[in-house]
């Protein structure tokens, strides 16, 4: 089995391009065959810089490690579009040599007033086929001449064009209805409508994954593989990845884009096992798969046709989890950059700092995420919101409470954790007051917080210098 992810580098890969990659990946793998990738970038207008690159290191990142395609040669390559002009051009010359194809020299303003007229008549536009039965020599002389021309395919009106994609079942199309389409344009460059058959073919493709909105075209290419004689492989179209508000990504808007994702401390892990739920289910409710285990476990059965919708607090419960998972040494690895991105860490010794950190090691969802929760102890001063003010005014032993803590943090000279339950403990048989009265006064007065890590671990880190600054010594 050969699959392929075929990814046109006019934007930076989001969730859903991931999504094309990964299930091809996986339909391929669980089979023991070969991935293949293949850059798309036959339209040159739409080349976004540096998008190529990020193709080839989410790829690589995400451990979707390609068999053959750039930089990674193979029989079949090679795997840039760009590189591959004369080979598609050599294949429409031999269309239009076997009577399925034919030189068209109908100039754009000629097209584009037909294609109006029909919008104006509330007709479908399809092209006339001015251009089928023109005498070959004669168009030869116009081509030997300089005209500008195009090269369509062309369809005989009768009959229809049927196959059976593995996820949308049988589809079937009256050839009356398919166009005459273009497959290599005015400058010499292919089409994607032809570039895709003819790619999908030499590289022996098998099973060509992709994206639903191709479904409909898959008839018209069909008639391309007879035509050039090539075996048509298996087709398995993927439901669409739309956005919560059930609208489509857009690479050029960068919507969920994997930068964005990766940057904010969102795990490979993680965000591949979100996107497997885009599409496909597993035969039982199991929620967390590696990769490998999504290799096992993968099946085009599973794949379903109804759109996907990817749920950023979905992505947030996933990575969450494998932040959790993640053995210490890692996790420190990978959060103290977030932290050191928004706070200046000098001075702090390093024990401090991964106490902080592992404290949160449970409660943050993505990376960047610390920064926030870890707020109040790197604030100078804290600001109460009306809900502490309120609280704080809620008891008249408030007041006593952080009198009597001030008084007995005063007196330590040993600042850990076990002189610190003493303070507690000894503020609480003073004022004779236990439980939340005891703790949210100390916790609301010291963070501006009415939550937060448990108490003996929050005046640790605050130290005793700052809990004396914020009690207004
Ligand atoms: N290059 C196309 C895209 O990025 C993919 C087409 C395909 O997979 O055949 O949308």
């Amino acid at each position: 089995m050969r699959t392929r992810f075929a990814p046109s580098p006019s934007g930076y890969m989001h969730v859903g391009n991931l999504r094309s990659a990964l299930f091809a990946y996986l339909i391929s793998k669980h089979e023991g065959g070969e991935f293949i990738l293949r850059i798309e970038d036959t339209n040159q207008n739409y080349y976004e810089s540096g998008a190529e690159e990020f193709i080839y290191q989410v790829l690589n990142d995400f451990g979707l490690v390609f068999d053959e395609g750039p930089h990674r040669p193979s029989e079949y390559g090679p795997f840039i579009q760009s590189e591959r002009f004369d080979i598609y051009k050599s294949y429409a010359e031999k269309l239009v040599k076997n009577g399925s194809a034919y030189y068209c020299f109908c100039d754009k303003t000629t097209l584009h007033t037909k294609r109006l007229e029909a919008e104006e008549n509330q007709t479908s536009y399809m092209y006339d086929k001015t251009c089928l039965d023109f005498p070959k020599d004669e168009a030869m002389r116009r081509i030997a001449l300089g005209e500008k021309y195009v090269i369509r395919q062309k369809v005989l009106p009768e009959g229809q064009t049927s196959f059976k994609d593995l996820v949308y079942g049988d589809v079937t199309i009256r050839n009356q209805d398919i166009e005459d389409q273009i497959l290599i344009k005015s400058d010499g460059m292919p089409t994607y409508n032809f570039a895709n058959v003819v790619d999908d073919a030499l590289m022996g493709i098998t099973y060509v994954t992709r994206g639903v909105e191709y479904l409909s075209s898959t008839p018209k290419y069909l008639l391309l593989y007879d035509a050039l004689g090539f075996p048509r492989p298996e087709f398995v179209h993927l439901p669409h990845v739309l956005k919560e508000n059930k609208t489509k990504f857009n690479k050029r808007n960068k919507d969920a884009d994997l930068r964005d994702l990766l940057e904010h401390g969102f795990l490979p892990s993680a965000i591949l096992n979100c996107i497997a739920f885009l599409g496909w289910s597993p035969k039982t409710n199991r929620e967390f798969f590696t990769l490998e285990e999504l290799v096992q476990e993968f099946s085009i059965e599973g794949i379903h046709k109804r759109p996907a919708i990817f749920s950023m607090s979905k992505l947030k419960w996933f990575n969450r989890h494998y932040i959790k998972v993640m053995d210490d040494t890692s996790y420190l690895q990978f959060i103290r950059p977030f932290l050191e991105a928004v706070y200046n860490l000098e001075g702090m010794s390093e024990e401090w700092i991964s106490t902080l950190l592992l404290t949160f090691k449970e409660r943050i969802s993505f990376g960047a995420e610390i920064g926030f929760v870890t707020h109040s102890f790197f604030e100078n001063e804290i600001e109460y919101d009306e809900d502490c003010i309120q609280f704080l005014q809620s008891d008249a032993r408030i007041k006593i409470v952080l009198e009597r803590f001030k008084y007995y943090v005063l007196s330590v000279d040993n600042w850990n954790k076990d002189t610190i339950l003493t303070v507690i403990n000894n503020t609480g048989r003073d004022v004779n007051v236990s439980g939340t009265l005891l703790y949210l006064p100390i916790r609301v007065a010291l963070t501006g917080l009415l939550q937060g890590v448990d108490l003996v671990t929050t005046l640790y880190l605050l130290g005793k210098d700052t809990i004396l600054e914020r009690l207004g010594s």
